[in-house]
């Protein structure tokens, strides 16, 4: 039966396939099983090593491990926080099947050279596309470089659906092996539909770039207490997977999706022009790829940068409410201990762990007035210096 609701669905996938051009959309509980059932749709199981850099979310390992294969970690680029081809060199082992490329803060991934090398040693390549919307990479969107890609609709995301994931596909063939992966898996219940409704219901109350601190602490803890559906639950962080985790996204989902689709170009622009203001106002703490030497433009979803004494400024940042991001605090965000769990050999992507201990970033969203990004300016210039490392070569 068809209702209202479910034409969201078919319009919210339409609306994306229409915004990258590309060949279909799927769409899922969250950016992990879209992930998860590309990886599945390329064939990737059990023996398979998959490539990807060491400095992202845990749920992205977790959702290689859920198939029964190997993550295997490459380092990252210093100056943009992107996989690094020589570490991708030396990683690569004879099991490997695949390369994901993640576009960190919607800073673009240097692809070219990466597909290139890949394609040479048979790999299939996919993009992490959870912080990039609307960054390009040699005119085209990100998103669109590799056969698929995949996006999440998390709160803290390029736009939210109240939890929710994306799968872009490009490739037509890709496209034949995705769609009997996505027909056996069901569609949330009605508990959950009505449970997720609740959730955006309070997002849209509860949180303003004032109380963002507090809440989302506040919302770790109802989550983990099992009040609340959380982004990941503390069984999946210690590598155990429940299969009922794995669904299709709810319809509010996908109405929540269509709204903030309305709104995407001004989202974008307002990305750019937060973005742009850190960019003059903090010169001194970061100096980040021009667009020029990315062959690309980036799209900041959080303007990262890298200071002396991250974790007092954080708490700092806390106490006053300012909306100061953590990300990422291990190469396995948020898992600071039992990287092994995820097949993580402390030590083996240097770059990535000195750059979790020294990052933090800022938001560009569209709830960031320019009144509210000075107020956060003047806090990092008042509690903070850059970090000792940090590079200005580029
Ligand atoms: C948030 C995020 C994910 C996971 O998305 P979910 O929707 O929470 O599964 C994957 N990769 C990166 C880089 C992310 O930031």
């Amino acid at each position: 039966m068809k209702t209202d609701d479910q034409t969201s669905l078919t319009h919210f996938a339409d609306r994306l396939a229409d915004y990258f051009s590309c060949h279909n959309v799927y769409l899922f509980s969250k950016g992990r099983i879209a992930l998860y059932a590309a990886l599945k749709a390329m064939g990737i199981g059990e023996g398979d090593d998959v490539l990807l850099p060491g400095y992202t979310c845990v749920v992205v390992p977790a959702a290689i491990k859920r198939l029964g294969a190997r993550p295997v970690y490459a380092d990252v680029d210093e100056a943009t926080y992107n996989l690094s081809l020589n570490s991708l060199k030396e990683k690569i082992t004879p099991a490997c099947k695949a390369v994901l490329l993640q576009h960190t803060y919607g800073i673009p991934c240097d692809a070219g050279p990466i597909i290139d090398w890949a394609s040479a040693h048979s790999l299939r390549c996919l993009e992490d596309c959870c912080h990039a919307l609307g960054s390009t990479y040699k005119g085209r969107l990100c998103g669109t470089l590799t056969e698929a890609a995949f996006l999440s609709g998390q709160w803290n995301k390029p736009f939210t659906t109240g939890l929710g994931g994306m799968l872009v596909v490009n490739n037509p063939e890709l496209d034949a092996a995705v769609r009997p992966v996505y027909e056996t898996i069901d569609a949330p219940r009605a508990m959950m539909e009505t449970r997720l409704r609740i959730q955006q219901i309070l997002y849209r109350y509860a949180v303003n770039p004032r109380s963002v601190m507090a809440v989302t602490s506040m919302y770790r803890f109802a989550s983990s207490a099992g009040v609340m559906i959380g982004s990941s639950s503390d069984d999946e962080l210690c590598g155990e997977f429940d299969p009922k985790d794995i669904l299709r996204m709810a319809r509010c989902q996908a109405s929540l999706g269509l709204k903030q689709m309305n709104g995407v170009q001004r989202n974008i622009e307002h990305r750019k022009t937060i973005a742009a203001f850190y960019r003059e106002a903090l010169s001194e703490f970061d100096s980040h790829p021009t667009d020029e030497s990315l062959a690309g433009e980036t799209v900041f979803l959080r303007y990262p940068l890298r200071v002396s004494n991250k974790s007092n400024l954080l708490n700092m940042a806390y106490r006053k409410s300012r909306e100061i991001g953590t990300w990422f605090e291990s190469p396995l965000h948020p898992l600071n201990k039992k990287w092994e769990l995820f097949d993580y050999q402390a030590g083996s992507c240097p770059v990535s762990e000195r750059l979790s201990q020294e990052t933090i970033n800022l938001p560009t969203h569209p709830g960031i007035s320019l009144n509210e990004a000075e107020a956060i300016v003047r806090f990092i210039h008042h509690h903070s210096e850059p970090a000792q490392s940090h590079n200005l070569s580029m």
